[in-house]
């Protein structure tokens, strides 16, 4: 195994390593993978110690008992379960869904898949409530879709205060207006829940999309204690391309890296990412290369410099220290 892979941890959505499918490729990007499969796919790019895991196990194609089996097997750790509260039975939401039935069945799979989570071992239950939210102008009272997502959340949280559950944001798809699109509105919503157990799960391209600066959205969740963890790739702001971590937002990937790891973040380093036409091991050892090379660049940025151009707000001072860092050692340039 190549050196980079040992420098730093990493985890992922096994996702990225399932088949992929959207709504022109009916037919799915390549054949169906199993949940199983993925584990052992994500096994063999050699630095991904821990996954987060859909639950059920896609289309209920594994049980816990052989996930568990396989993930010994290969010695990856459960990072996170994330229940599926999004697929066809919840297409007009989860928590607020109009339906009080359907309400409450999407609690019911929560549940499920937490006591999933305690059996597996996980560090936390992921939420993502993608089907919440409003598609068209005049569809939904606003403030009552507040009340049932903060409602909904509440439930599940406190009915197991021991584990975290980490809400994750995104402005839009599959609706054009999920209901937690950004940071702000995510802690608003989390402080209106008032429990300790509930965070966010800032995902840096969801960030990029609802037009954030990521390091400062990190910066306001880990301002208040609610920064559970993160998912890491990359995009062009106008979509959730789930690329390779850097290969379009390299400064503001080492901005985002930068405020983490000054903040003492000692979590594995999460990819998501979605490689359509891309191998997932090369797209997930790309990742990786780049991840590791960042971090250990940032070792050698000059932070009192650093502070000293922030407090100043010198923003071509600032820029300067990043391109020491970058360029210092390229022969012939003019650094
Ligand atoms: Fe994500
Ligand atoms: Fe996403």
């Amino acid at each position: 195994m190549s050196e980079y892979l040992t420098t730093t941890r990493f985890s992922a959505g096994v996702w990225m390593f399932g088949r992929f499918l959207d709504r022109y490729a009916t037919d799915g990007y390549g054949p169906a993978v199993s949940m199983i499969e993925a584990i052992r796919i994500a096994a063999s790019v050699g630095g991904i110690e821990s996954l987060d895991l859909n639950y059920p196990f896609w289309d209920d194609d594994a049980t816990t008992a052989e996930v568990q089996r396989v993930l010994g097997e290969t010695g990856i750790r459960t990072l996170a379960i994330t229940p599926e509260i999004y697929t066809r039975e919840f297409r007009a939401g989860a928590f607020t869904n109009p339906s009080p039935k359907l309400r409450s069945r999407a609690i019911d799979v929560i549940a499920r898949a937490t006591e999933v989570a305690f059996e597996l071992g996980a560090d936390y239950m992921k939420i993502w409530p993608g089907q919440d939210g409003f598609d068209y102008p005049l569809q939904a009272d606003p403030r009552r879709l507040w009340e049932l997502s903060v409602e909904g959340i509440k439930k599940i949280a406190e009915s197991s205060p021991e584990m975290p559950f980490a809400i994750e944001y995104k402005p839009k798809e599959p609706r054009t207006h999920m209901f937690f699109s950004d940071a702000a509105r995510t802690l608003l919503a989390i402080e209106d829940i008032g429990l300790d157990n509930v965070g966010v799960l800032l995902d840096f391209g969801h960030s990029l999309y609802a037009g954030e600066s990521p390091a400062a959205a990190a910066d306001l969740c880990l301002s208040r204690g609610r920064l559970i963890d993160i998912d890491l790739n990359d995009n062009f702001r106008g979509w959730d391309d789930d690329m390779t971590v850097g290969s379009v937002h390299f400064m503001e990937t080492l901005e985002f890296l930068l405020t983490l790891k000054r903040a003492g973040w000692d979590k594995p380093w999460k990819l998501d990412q979605f490689p359509f036409r891309e191998d997932p091991v090369d797209a997930a050892r790309s990742s990786i290369r780049m991840l590791s090379s960042m971090l250990r660049l940032l070792d050698r940025i000059d932070l009192d410099a650093l502070a000293a151009a922030r407090e100043s707000q010198d923003a071509l001072a600032a820029q300067k220290l990043a391109h020491d860092i970058l360029f210092g050692g390229v022969e012939g340039s003019q650094w």
